[in-house]
């Protein structure tokens, strides 16, 4: 195998990265997705998934899969304007139609193909497209792939969404983006607001509620249910299926013309493989369990409870999030990796979130909370905080 000709470059920044405490690395989970995993061969409390309704190894989710899988065998085959889209396929978009309120669903194979998609599909030259700081990477980069202007506003701050929708009054189209629940802060966007912001302006708005998607909301309807917007008064909605959902993929929630101009135009939906079938049809099953069981959305809601107090107690800084996203601000890089190897040495395993990712100097540890967690394991992660944190 050769080097590439900027081999030492590439290795000097490697070498630069880790003096930073910048670098990334995967770790080798075994076993089931849950809260107790086992992680490069140690047994831990985890809580840094975004399983955040223990749904992900559910039996009756595993047995749906695993019908289909014998039924229509693994691969998709083709993408689906070929041969790639089965009936599961389908009756899934049709569901989450139904599920969401929404005219038509399109399903994309993954969150972060639906939002380049949606945002180089719809957009082109002369367009504007203007997005929240704090948006996730795919939203940014769907903003980098079209041909539209990107602008950005600080997070949250509606009055400076109002000055770029301003700036935007003359591009052809506008578009607002916006996480649902923000990833690394855990709070919901001012959705009302940018409703009426949009009308204001004549802008369109897209929300991913990638977090907000099965946790927030009726019946786990996510963030527009949230805030109860009346069926004519909802943004186009990208939500993702590997997180509350439990299984994978994504989809798009909006009216006819809009799903329609997609399959023509979102090349990550037209130019890539269909996901196995198998997985919509475990998407079908976890459905029903989202919608039904509320007990999770309650059990997560007292969790977090729970934690938000026991962490005020210590002083811990948190930030303002009711959903299962909690992160604990740190500030320095070193410092929170320091206190993440520290709760890792007694087995518990939290994010530990870093610039670039977030701000400079917001270093954190982001806990994730799921309906699988028990009030003992909150316990024991407070009990871990109180320690790592003391100096
Ligand atoms: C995880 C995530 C995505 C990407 O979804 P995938 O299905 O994992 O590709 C998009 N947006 C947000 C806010 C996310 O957190």
């Amino acid at each position: 195998m050769s080097q590439l000709p900027w081999h030492e470059e590439l290795n000097a920044a490697l070498s630069e990265r880790k003096a930073a405490g910048r670098y990334r690395q995967s770790r080798l989970r075994t076993g089931e997705q849950g809260v107790n995993i086992v992680v490069d061969g140690k047994p831990m409390l985890s809580f840094c998934s975004n399983d955040y309704l223990g749904l992900a190894a559910h039996s009756d989710i595993k047995q749906a899969f695993k019908k289909a899988i014998d039924k229509e065998g693994v691969g998709s085959g083709a993408a689906h304007l070929l041969t790639g889209h089965s009936h599961y396929h389908q009756q899934l978009e049709e569901a989450l139609a139904e599920f969401t309120g929404q005219q038509r669903v399109l399903l994309f194979s993954t969150g972060y193909m639906a939002n380049l998609g949606v945002i180089d599909g719809l957009l082109s030259r002369g367009d504007m497209v203007i997005q929240d700081k704090l948006n996730h990477a795919s939203l940014l980069d769907g903003g980098r792939l079209t041909e539209a202007e990107q602008l950005r506003f600080p997070h949250a701050d509606m009055g400076r969404l109002h000055k770029r929708l301003h700036t935007a009054a003359h591009a052809k189209h506008r578009l607002i983006v916006s996480d649902g629940v923000f990833s690394m802060d855990g709070d919901i966007a001012a959705l009302p607001e940018m409703m009426a912001l949009a009308e204001q302006h004549r802008a369109a708005v897209l929300i991913d509620d990638a977090h907000g998607f099965g946790v927030i909301g009726k019946g786990g309807r996510g963030t527009v249910s949230h805030y109860n917007l009346a069926a004519d008064k909802t943004p186009i909605v990208v939500g993702t299926l590997g997180k509350a959902i439990g299984t994978g993929g994504a989809f798009v929630a909006a009216d006819e013309v809009v799903i329609e101009s997609l399959i023509q135009k979102a090349r990550s939906y037209v130019y890539t493989t269909a996901q196995p079938p198998a997985i919509a049809a475990a998407t079908l099953a976890s459905l029903q369990l989202v919608e039904n069981e509320n007990w999770r959305r309650e059990q997560l809601q007292d969790l977090i409870k729970q934690f938000r107090q026991g962490a005020e107690q210590l002083g811990l800084e948190l930030m303002p999030s009711i959903t299962p996203i909690q992160p604990i601000v740190i500030g320095d890089d070193k410092k929170a990796l320091a206190i993440g190897k520290s709760l890792e040495d007694k087995g518990l395993l939290v994010g530990v979130i870093r610039p670039p990712t977030v701000p400079n100097n917001t270093a954190r540890l982001r806990v994730t909370l799921s309906a699988s967690h028990r009030a003992e394991d909150i316990e024991k992660l407070l009990a871990a905080l109180e320690l790592a944190c003391a100096h």
